[in-house]
């Protein structure tokens, strides 16, 4: 086992990373910016080291600073936890170099997965189904008619280096295709420094569902089921649910059966996710997460495994010591991810947390860094808290969030519980009858 663990990252998710480590008996580093110098994260570590000014660009992704709070408290792995630097194969590789383990996949397949034309050509040749579209980057205009004309409109241009649902445009005719060819370029180059595209077909009605997989470093590949996170806002999660309430057991077993022998045959380590568009009863794949996600509770809620807790354990060279079939489902879980933005414009709403109480009771989890008299700083993400609850059936996992957001106070700053309270009265979502697109008509309409 490790020594010292670093965590480079801030919030609940650094909370969540020194739970797992302080049960496994290993001591933490905490890092932080001068913002969040009275941070939950900071004040529960081991040790802590500042590690620069406010900005991100300057402390959380500031690769020599974290590197040399690692060596001098003498931490002898570092897990990036997600967001940040978790997903960046040169800090993982730097890492590396200083003699340290980095608490996630090889530096390779990070950056084969960064780049979402290399990752998708890597799972067609491994058997796993795409999205239609073009066979990888398209260079210019006048093949993105030809791609666009031969797969048929609605298509979507989405940058190669995407993330965060940055540089993603669709055309729904052909006279939208060259301005959502420029915009999303524009904005690929703006936000990745990369203005490679590809043209996937858009599809109208589909769910977003996604494969938790854990490897060790002898090819054992296991999957912990899927995620439905389809109820998304401008492509941000907001509500996630384990399992799917559109998939059957078998269709769960026949995706598993295929990603965790691609997974195996590629050679992959730690923990990922493979994203999937599902429609029309088929499983069409957009990208992997080489990294722990935001919603990873749920999916430990219903498999009664620490996932974290995993990640060491397979760090540290061990072998999972389990097999698929040792894998089982209980249950239903339901996370809400509650941001602090105003809950009808969704403009962030920073400032000083005047009073917290957290919701509880059996099946209720809530991984938030917040307490009464916290500052949330404006210069990073604004989800603050997640609530997760678990029941035997869909239909109790709902009762339970229902009195538990009832329960949830965070006062002096405005949050999107109120949205949340809304969606669950839905007949659309207690009927789980939902696309990726309904949230956004959901919020245009109330
Ligand atoms: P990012 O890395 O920016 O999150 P993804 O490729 O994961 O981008 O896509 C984010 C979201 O965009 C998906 O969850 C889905 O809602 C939507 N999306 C992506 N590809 C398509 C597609 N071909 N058709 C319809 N919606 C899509």
């Amino acid at each position: 086992m490790f020594n010292k663990i670093l965590i480079a990252n801030r919030g609940e998710i650094a909370l969540r990373i020194q739970r797992a480590c302080r049960e496994l008996g290993i001591p933490t580093v905490a890092v932080h910016s001068t913002a969040d110098a009275e941070a939950m994260h900071v004040r529960l570590a081991d040790e802590s080291v500042c590690i620069g000014p406010p900005a991100a660009r300057d402390s959380y992704l500031n690769v020599p600073a974290i590197l040399s709070a690692a060596t001098i408290t003498g931490a002898d792995a570092i897990h990036p936890g997600y967001g940040f630097l978790s997903e960046n194969a040169s800090f993982a590789e730097m890492v590396e170099a200083h003699g340290l383990t980095f608490i996630g996949p090889s530096p390779a397949h990070i950056r084969m997965m960064g780049d979402k034309i290399a990752a998708k050509t890597a799972m067609a040749s491994l058997g796993v189904p795409l999205v239609p579209g073009s066979d990888g980057a398209v260079a210019d205009i006048e093949e993105a008619r030809r791609v666009a004309d031969d797969i048929g409109y609605p298509v979507l241009i989405k940058a190669a280096a995407g993330g965060g649902g940055r540089g993603m445009k669709v055309a729904f005719a052909p006279d939208e295709l060259e301005e959502a060819w420029q915009v999303a370029r524009t904005e690929a180059r703006t936000a990745f420094g990369n203005d490679a595209v590809y043209i996937e077909k858009y599809l109208d009605r589909p769910r977003h569902i996604e494969l938790q997989v854990l490897a060790d470093s002898f090819n054992n590949v296991v999957h912990f089921g899927e995620r439905d996170c389809s109820l998304q806002r401008r492509h941000q999660k907001l509500l996630e649910e384990a399992g799917s309430p559109a998939l059957t057991a078998a269709e769960r077993d026949a995706l598993g059966a295929t990603v965790t022998a691609a997974l195996s045959k590629l050679g992959y380590r730690n923990a990922g996710t493979l994203e999937f568009l599902y429609q029309d009863g088929k499983f069409s794949f957009i990208e992997m997460n080489t990294r722990l996600q935001v919603e990873h509770p749920v999916t430990e809620m219903v498999c009664g495994v620490d996932l974290v807790r995993e990640q060491i354990r397979i760090a540290t060279g061990r072998r999972l010591g389990y097999e698929q079939a040792d894998v089982t489902f209980s249950g239903h879980a339901i996370e809400c991810r509650i941001n602090a933005e105003d809950p009808e414009t969704f403009s962030p709403t920073p400032g000083r947390v005047t009073a917290f109480h957290a919701p509880g009771g059996l099946g209720v989890r809530v991984d938030s860094a917040l307490y009464a008299g916290c500052v949330v700083p404006p210069y990073y993400d604004s989800m603050v808290a997640k609530l997760i609850v678990h029941a035997p059936t869909r239909a109790e996992a709902i009762a339970r969030l229902r009195r538990s957001l009832a329960e949830f106070a965070v006062i002096g700053i405005k949050t999107t519980l109120p949205l949340h309270q809304r969606i669950i009265q839905d007949p659309d979502f207690i009927a789980g009858d939902y696309t990726i697109h309904w949230l956004e008509r959901f919020v245009a309409r109330s």
